[in-house]
């Protein structure tokens, strides 16, 4: 269930845009964390009690190598980060079985997957490309002088805003005043 909430005007250049107001923090913050969590526990039964239980139950170093994804009808998913894990982790998967079950947690079956975290790589990615293209990489664009303050700055800087950076920002900041 999400409040509706209040939209604020902005200034914006010379003209107004609207903005969502941002949230109240504090008690709204942590209501909407209790929220998460109670929905989190709700559709995958008790794996927050499994994740804390985790390095005990697997012991290391396979504690700190896979870990519990989702625990759905009775079906834990374990990631794994490396290949070698994953026949690590399929050679001990009756102990660990044996092992959840001895600790409470009701498994009928493990399923291993091989689990890479690829969003963060997508990440990084698109952040050095950004960087490739960064109107302030002298090395890139060669070097300019500003149409306001005549001073050398990156040319990438004065194609993109007509200005160097210094100066572009403090057209940003005295057009919010
Ligand atoms: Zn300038």
């Amino acid at each position: 269930m999400a409040l509706p909430r209040k939209q604020e005007r902005k200034k914006f250049g010379s003209g107004e845009i609207l903005q969502e107001a941002a949230p109240p923090l504090a008690s709204d913050l942590s209501s909407c964390l209790e929220d998460i969590k109670r929905t989190w526990q709700r559709t995958n039964n008790n794996i927050a009690g499994l994740w804390q239980d985790w390095p005990k139950i697997a012991g290391e170093p396979l504690a700190s190598n896979c870990s519990p994804i989702s625990l759905r009808r009775g079906v834990l998913l374990i990631g794994v980060k490396h290949p070698q894990w994953l026949q690590a982790l399929q050679y001990n998967r009756p102990q660990l079985l044996a092992r959840l079950r001895a600790q409470g947690h009701e498994i009928k079956d493990l399923r291993i997957q091989q689990y890479q975290p690829k969003a963060t790589k997508k990440v990084l990615e698109s952040e050095q490309s950004i960087w490739a293209k960064h109107p302030s990489r002298i090395d890139v664009h060669g070097i300019s002088k500003c149409t306001k303050c005549s001073s050398p700055s990156p040319a990438g800087e004065l194609a993109m805003w007509g200005m160097c950076g210094f100066c572009r920002c403090k057209t940003i900041l005295s057009s919010n005043h």
